[in-house]
This record gives structure tokens, sequence and C-alpha cells, in this order.
């Protein structure tokens, strides 16, 4: 018989597990991440229409949780981080920008998120889609500003102009925090976002021992920067860590795989998961600008 594997304490630093596919198992799906060491988790924005279901999911969640007595069973915590995903530009209007400031208004946020810039497509990559992916990116940093609250990005293929819109605004990371979510881009990318002040954001792409671009940008930021520019995140029910696949029909990732994408990590850059855990945690609440205490 073989021992159960230590689970450390985590946080998923960007999924959207109010999703829909999620709807049948959520409350299963939490206790399960729970118990494999899940702590905090965060819901990210990218549709209007979808941040009334973010709130439901995290309500859903937290009134589950107040009931553990009669549940038997802990969920991790659930905060917002409500955006406008430049992937979706097409689909955003100026009364979505107003629909965001008000739930900000309204609801706690640990930050403002998805948010960026995406040019993957060809679509994506036009004037006039590029013209207004920058005018709500620079709505979204603007929000930030005012509610002194970190931003979570998304860029694709954009990194330059990303780092141009950042600098010609108020927006400071050494100071409101803030992740590149997913980070995609190469080494000197990388290198940027942190000396910004950013953490670069995980995924379980990092258990792909054929994304050698990705794994060569994170293994040359902890070397110049350390270990304390990196988060988790599971970004499900996206980013299936590799050894959780099932053939070659995409398999759902749900948050209790943050622990694969610990692991992939922990094996790339040699350091033990006990380590890597604890400094993960302490990243995340830099980045998010909170201070939840290591769970004992
Ligand atoms: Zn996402």
């Amino acid at each position: 018989m073989t021992d159960k594997p230590i689970d450390y304490a985590l946080i998923d630093t960007h999924t959207h597990f109010d999703d829909f596919v999620f709807d049948e198992d959520r409350l299963s799906l939490a206790t399960a991440a729970y118990g494999s060491g899940l702590r905090h988790l965060l819901l990210i924005g990218y549709l209007a229409k979808y941040f009334e279901r973010m709130r439901q999911t995290q309500q859903q969640l937290s009134s589950y949780s107040h009931n553990i007595q009669a549940n038997k069973a802990a969920v991790p915590k659930v905060y917002l981080a409500s955006g406008l995903h430049p992937a979706y530009i097409f689909e955003h209007t100026e009364a979505d920008l107003d629909c965001l400031a008000q739930f900000l208004q309204r609801h706690p946020h640990v930050a403002i998120g998805e948010i960026g810039l995406d040019t993957f497509s060809d679509e994506l990559k036009t004037d006039e889609s590029l013209k207004k992916q920058k005018r709500f990116f620079s709505a979204q940093l603007d929000l930030a500003v005012e509610h002194q609250l970190p931003v979570l990005l998304h860029i694709r293929k954009a990194h330059a102009e990303c780092l141009a819109l950042l600098k010609q605004h108020s927006y400071k990371a050494t100071e409101l925090g803030g992740i590149a979510h997913s980070f995609s881009g190469g080494e000197q990318e990388a290198k940027a976002f942190v000396k910004l002040g950013f953490k670069l954001g995980v995924t379980g792409q990092i258990t792909n021992t054929n994304a050698k671009k990705l794994r060569r940008a994170i293994t040359a930021v902890v070397e110049e920067f350390g270990l304390q520019s990196l988060v988790l995140e599971t970004d499900c029910p996206d980013m299936t860590p590799v050894c959780c696949q099932q053939g070659s029909t995409p398999t759902r990732n749900v948050p209790g795989n943050l622990g694969f994408v610990l692991q992939g990590l922990s094996e790339l850059l040699h350091v033990d998961k006990a380590t890597l855990a604890q400094q993960l945690w302490q990243n995340s609440c830099e980045a998010l600008k909170v201070d939840w205490p290591y769970p004992a």
C-alpha cells in the first residue's frame, strides 16, 4: 500500500469555477480541492453577463462553508476578481464598463481581471480590435487605480504593447500588486513583467515537457529574481495538467488539480514542494495585497 502523498496549502489565483461545466458537481469538487490542500480560490471575470454568476458561485460556496458542521467537509474560500477579457472585445459595450464599475462598488473584490491585450487570432489582430482592446484595458487600469486593486493580466502575443500601455498609466504593480496570468511570453518578456512588479501565473502547462519556451522563461526568471516571482493557478476548466488528461479529447480541469502544477514546478526548479508551497502562498498574498496566514 502506498502512503497518501502529503498535500500542501495552496491558493488558486485564477479559476473560472463559476463556469456552467461545474454546475452539476461544484460542491463535491470544492470539498475534494480543500481535501487536497486548496484554501483560497479566485473567480475571474471575462464577460459582464457572467458577473452575477460569479457572485452566486461565491455565495453557494460560502454558505456551504458556514454549515461545515452539517456538511462535514470544508471548501476553499472564494474571492471575486471581475473584469472584461480582451479576447471577447467585440462583445463588450460601454455599458459593460459601467456594469463593472458598479459591480466593483457593490461587492468586495480582491482584484480586477482578466484584462489586457490579445492578438492571437486574425480577428483580434485588426486595427479596430486593437484600438478597442487598448481603450478597454486603459479604462480598467484606471478603475484599478481608483479602487486600489491589483490587476490580473491576460496577454497573448501582445506583451510589448501591453508593457507600453502599463508604462503610460499610473497603475504601479510595485504598489498595487498584480499577476501576468498563464504567462506565455519569452524570457525577456517574463523578466520585464517581474521588473514592473508583477508575479507570473504558472498553469498546468508547466507539466508539459514540450512547452520549452515557457519552461525556459520561468527558469530564467527564478534564476534572476528568485522564487518570489511566481504564483500558481489552474485556469480551470482550461489548462489541464498533462498527467490529468485522458486521450485526445480535452479534459475538464478542476481546482483540485493545483497540486499537480506544484509538482510540475517543483520538478522543473528542483525545489522541494514544502518550500515551494510556502513561498508561493506568500507570493500570492503579495500579488493580491492580502494577508492570509499560511495554515499550520
Ligand atoms: Zn482565465
